[in-house]
């Protein structure tokens, strides 16, 4: 881990960057509307804009033939007005004539059929031609723009995604299984349980990629498939981006990971925790949908903070959200605007949660295709008089007094454990409930016990280092390897505290679940053995009882058989009613927890209340306010910087019991203020 108030400056850039996705390839026809962008450009308070990424077919309208002036007049006026590029390699859409000339660019999916030409992210990762035609627009760029004194740094391709099925990818999982299984095919049949339905392989051309109308039922090759899916992926990025490591070594390298949007969780496809070593900068391009029907504006700003703290702690420096929208989106099911006050809110709580920019999609909307109605700085009536632009400029102008936030991170005591593997396994799993397993979900049910009181966490993956928290949550995580087990014993050894819950450690790193009962070392810190997990239906409630109080109990209770713990909750009814739910068991210096059922929020606050006493763990900063608003800290060698902001549509009052002062207005704050509906103050506490 970093040390906690060391900056880290991830661009070069000791300001806060503000613009975004800047497309002029669409409007070469039209140099007064190019003109019009670089004067709206000043006067929206922006400074920093990401060009190139789907302008494949204006660089290269031929094979061969390059037209690279429109993008050196493009950098040239935004260095003019003292502006700052971050340039794309084109490999997330391709020109016509490469598919046309060059079929083997095209996908195939999983039913085996190959995709036409059309859309975007669609091309083969293992495909040579793609990989050579890519490496040799990327050459050209790095030559031509990498001593460019406004390059910030690079956008490799755009949000990774998807998996190829043609016949090099089934080559390359197959040679990637061979090194991973040491050439041998036992050890391989081994791994996925081969004799299970006769699907033992008895050679390795006999393997191919889980499809619809093929292989689905073997855990392991779903597996191994989704990691062979991250790791080529990955691959492609390492090919992409070797003329520009060699031309620009110093220049900073990004791409944009996402997030599953239609209930805002991680990115399931890819595992990024792997795809996060090759990236110099981790950014993301964040679309909550505010003010939906689903949810408090709360509680989805709580899940965006989830999101954030996960992917800041991929790299545990300062990330870069590198597309939002100013206003809306085109593609939620309902696509409504940002409410007054919203767009600053959801915009500084990036920043609180450690962005060192607010970036959109887009600058401009285009006059046609799907995305002509996607929110914009400049909408179609080219005017900064609007109420988007006017919201935008705001943003800009409150960055400009947060240069000192730059680089800054957020130190936590606390950490949740994060697994794209478990997630993986356990979606695929056939057993307990097909539709509840919801593991980032129940993560966060978690992390909402410490975001509702400014407790900050750290959202950590397996690979680290657990000794540097006190408190250590890993919920529901089914998948875990032999190793991951002793690092988990030694942490509770240590000192630390570790909680876990049902559905946990159940299969190792095969997907093979442990024989014998649960795994030795497990029973060892927790003193239990869950013995029997049920699984219930909708309707099916249960209650717990702790500490004297009853609480609600869904989806899932696992019966627990004592050895050596102490009983902290007890199930209220069932054939299991009177036997333990929630244990607490002292393991040399530190203590371990395991909740055995999925229980109500109020639980959640108040079994970690207790752990919260028990460890002394403490806000960044004690605000005094009420449910819906969050206190995030930035913290800096000479400055804490405090980020207050109300996720509740009414006003609300709080107290900052010590003299900070607001950054924005400059004045001197203290005692009893009243937060406005969405309002945002970013405090400064001198040391
Ligand atoms: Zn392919």
């Amino acid at each position: 881990m970093m040390s906690t108030h060391e900056k880290t400056y991830t661009t070069k850039a000791n300001f806060m960057l503000h613009g975004g996705d800047y497309n002029p390839d669409q409007w070469l026809d039209r140099p007064d509307i190019l003109a019009d962008d670089i004067k709206l450009m000043q006067l929206s308070h922006t400074n920093t804009f990401s060009v190139g990424i789907f302008a494949w077919a204006a660089l290269e309208p031929e094979e061969g033939v390059y037209n690279f002036e429109w993008l050196d007049k493009v950098i040239d006026d935004i260095y003019s007005i003292d502006g700052r590029v971050i340039l794309a390699t084109p490999s997330g859409a391709r020109p016509a004539w490469m598919s046309q000339k060059y079929p083997e660019v095209l996908r195939v999916n999983g039913a085996r059929v190959k995709q036409l030409h059309g859309g975007r992210h669609n091309h083969c990762f293992t495909s040579p031609v793609y990989r050579e035609k890519t490496q040799k627009i990327n050459r050209l760029l790095a030559e031509r723009y990498g001593s460019h004194p406004a390059l910030l740094m690079w956008h490799i391709s755009n949000e990774y995604g998807g998996e190829c099925h043609c016949d090099r990818c089934q080559g390359a999982f197959r040679e990637y299984l061979k090194k991973k299984y040491n050439n041998d095919l036992k050890f391989l049949n081994d791994a996925w349980w081969g004799p299970f339905w006769s699907h033992t392989f008895t050679d390795w051309s006999q393997i191919e990629s889980p499809s619809s109308i093929g292989e689905s039922m073997v855990h392991g090759l779903n597996l191994d498939w989704r990691r062979f899916v991250t790791d080529q992926t990955i691959d492609f990025f390492e090919n992409e981006i070797v003329p520009i490591k060699e031309l620009t070594p110093d220049v900073p390298i990004t791409t944009n990971f996402m997030a599953d949007t239609h209930e805002l969780i991680p990115f399931q496809a890819l595992d990024y925790s792997k795809f996060a070593k090759h990236l110099d900068v981790i950014s993301w391009d964040a679309y909550p949908a505010w003010h939906n029907d689903i949810e408090s504006t709360a509680d989805l700003a709580m899940r965006v903070g989830f999101i954030d703290d996960l992917y800041r702690c991929l790299k545990q420096q300062p990330f870069l959200l590198m597309e939002s929208t100013p206003s809306m989106v085109n593609w939620h099911p309902v696509n409504k605007a940002k409410r007054p006050g919203m767009h600053l809110l959801s915009s500084i709580q990036m920043v609180a949660h450690g962005s060192d920019s607010i970036l959109y999609f887009q600058w401009r909307k285009s006059r046609g295709s799907s995305e002509k109605f996607h929110g914009a700085v400049v909408d179609h009536d080219n005017s900064s008089d609007n109420r988007v632009f006017q919201d935008v400029a705001e943003v800009g102008k409150t960055l400009e007094k947060l240069s000192g936030v730059v680089g800054t991170n957020r130190p936590a005591d606390v950490a949740i454990l994060y697994d794209w593997e478990s997630n993986w396994a356990l979606n695929d799993a056939q057993g307990f409930g097909l539709k509840t397993k919801r593991y980032p979900q129940t993560l966060v049910q978690h992390y909402r016990a410490f975001w509702e009181k400014d407790i900050p966490v750290d959202v950590i993956t397996k690979e680290q280092d657990f000794a540097a928290y006190k408190l250590l949550v890993i919920p529901m995580l089914y998948l875990v390897s032999e190793e991951t087990i002793s690092r988990l014993k030694s942490f509770v050894a240590g000192g630390g505290t570790l909680v876990t819950t049902y559905i946990s450690g159940l299969v190792n790193e095969h997907d093979l679940t442990y024989l014998g009962g649960w795994h030795k070392n497990l029973q060892e810190i927790f003193g239990i053995s869950p013995v029997e997990t049920d699984t219930y239906y909708p309707e099916d409630k249960n209650t717990v009882s702790y500490q004297n109080r009853s609480y609600e109990l869904k989806d899932y209770a696992t019966i627990i058989k004592l050895n050596g713990a102490t009983v902290e909750g007890t199930y209220k009814e069932d054939f299991y009613a009177n036997t333990p739910a929630v244990t607490s068991h002292s393991y040399e210096n530190g203590k371990a927890y395991y909740i055995g059922g999925r229980l109500e929020d109020q639980f959640h606050r108040d079994f970690y209340q207790e752990i919260i006493n028990d460890l002394e763990l403490q806000p960044a900063f004690s605000v005094k306010h009420e449910k819906g608003v969050s206190v995030q800290v930035r913290r800096a060698p000479e400055s804490d910087y405090i980020f207050v902001m109300n996720f509740t549509e009414k006003k609300q009052p709080i107290t900052i019991e010590s003299l900070v002062k607001d950054l924005v207005t400059g004045e001197d704050v203290s005692g009893e203020l009243i937060l406005e509906r969405y309002e945002v103050r970013i405090l400064e506490n001198k040391k």
